[in-house]
């Protein structure tokens, strides 16, 4: 039996969540009869097994396959400006535990490291099947040095070999991954993005970022930067941004950018209703804030999220010209708790910015999945990893 035919069977069922053997023959060129002896001896191998049929339509039900879900449970974690997720997972990235805890970055690396190594401790202690720890990361890293390079507009952080410690300290398999790839690839496996081959899963939260899928897999680009949509110049003689260039994205429609705008604006003494919060407490001035504002008719930031949006449209614009995506899924808190205060602007910008014939059947989408997501995506990356070494 060949391992290429059995290897090509277990990850399709994996990428695919569930496969009937009539599917798998189609879709690998496959006989029939071929594909019955490769799931069987998957099936023997204890890694696949039998779990619901196709919906009842006028064919025959078809019996569909899927992986081992208790195969092995995996931890996920998220590490962003903000806060930290970290899941338990079964090996098909359904979450068993979730927790959420304040990243407190700028207390720097150390710090982080030992919020790590309690939540890893307390997680294998409570789940003996865990076989693998995949981290997601907002900062700039190098995959495959398993190391955080650094973090835009956070002291400290250089090249912190982060896979290295925590596969040094606990002897499991470790995967580093950007978090807008492993949410793109949540959102890809279970979300609006399931079975589309070219699309772009936009994260606009504190930074922007992009990940985007050409012919069903991510592309990478030669050098691993692809996606770094936020650092798009919109302004050539604009403000510098946190990697040094001029006027990029994310100097003007990033969470960072309109905190900021808000903040010069009301030092500068421009009317509006944050005025006291921000005097007393400029700490608590937050997206969610600035949004409650806008939304009680406050002119100026209602005019802060309206030009973010505009120029976010314009981003969008400039991709959408040159990628021609089936779809656009919008993540990240600022789409998600703005909705139509930066949704109105993007839309109205984006449409004289694109060819009509490029956005006729273009979707765009507001992601649905929660904040859990990134670290779910790092589950599954390291599923993907261990399901190429069981054979
Ligand atoms: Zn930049």
């Amino acid at each position: 039996m060949k391992t290429d035919d059995l290897s090509w069977v277990l990850k399709t069922i994996y990428s695919q969540g569930h496969a009937s053997r009539t599917g798998l023959a189609e879709r690998g060129k496959l006989a029939p009869s071929h594909v019955s002896v490769l799931v069987a001896e998957l099936r023997r191998r204890g890694l696949i097994e039998e779990g619901g049929h196709t919906p009842s339509r006028a064919g025959r039900r078809r019996v569909l396959l899927r992986v081992v879900p208790h195969l092995a449970h995996l931890i996920g974690i998220r590490i962003g400006r903000a806060n930290t997720r970290i899941v338990v997972t079964d090996f098909l990235g359904k979450v068993l535990s979730l927790r959420r805890i304040p990243t407190e970055i700028a207390k720097g690396e150390d710090h982080v490291l030992k919020l790590l190594d309690r939540e890893i401790e307390s997680a294998l202690q409570r789940d003996r099947s865990v076989k693998g720890i995949g981290i997601a990361v907002s900062g700039v890293i190098d995959r495959n040095a398993g190391k955080v390079l650094f973090w835009p507009k956070v002291p400290g952080w250089s090249d912190v070999p982060i896979k290295q410690i925590i596969h040094r300290k606990y002897s499991l398999p470790v995967i580093i991954e950007d978090s807008v790839r492993t949410m793109a690839l949540v959102e890809k496996r279970f979300g609006d993005a399931k079975a589309r081959s070219n699309f772009v899963y936009v994260l606009v939260s504190m930074g922007i970022g992009a990940a985007i899928f050409v012919n069903g897999q991510l592309y990478l680009g030669a050098d691993d930067l692809a996606g770094e949509l936020g650092h798009t110049t919109i302004d050539e003689r604009g403000d510098i941004c946190s990697c040094g260039n001029r006027g990029c994205l994310e100097v003007y429609a990033s969470g960072s950018a309109i905190i900021s705008r808000v903040k010069s604006g009301l030092e500068q003494g421009v009317h509006s209703s944050l005025a006291p919060l921000v005097e007393k407490h400029p700490e608590r001035l937050s997206i969610e804030a600035i949004v409650s504002a806008a939304k009680a008719r406050d002119q100026f930031t209602h005019t802060v999220l309206w030009e973010a949006g505009l120029h976010l449209g314009t981003g969008l614009a400039t991709m959408v010209n040159l990628l021609n995506p089936e779809a656009i899924v919008l993540g990240g808190e600022i789409p998600r708790v703005a909705k139509t205060l930066i949704l109105r602007p993007l839309f109205h910008s984006f449409r004289g910015r694109t060819f009509q014939r490029s956005v006729r059947n273009l979707k765009m989408l507001l992601s649905r999945l929660g904040g859990e997501t990134g670290a779910v995506g790092a589950a599954i990356l390291v599923a993907e990893m261990l399901l190429a070494g069981l054979l």
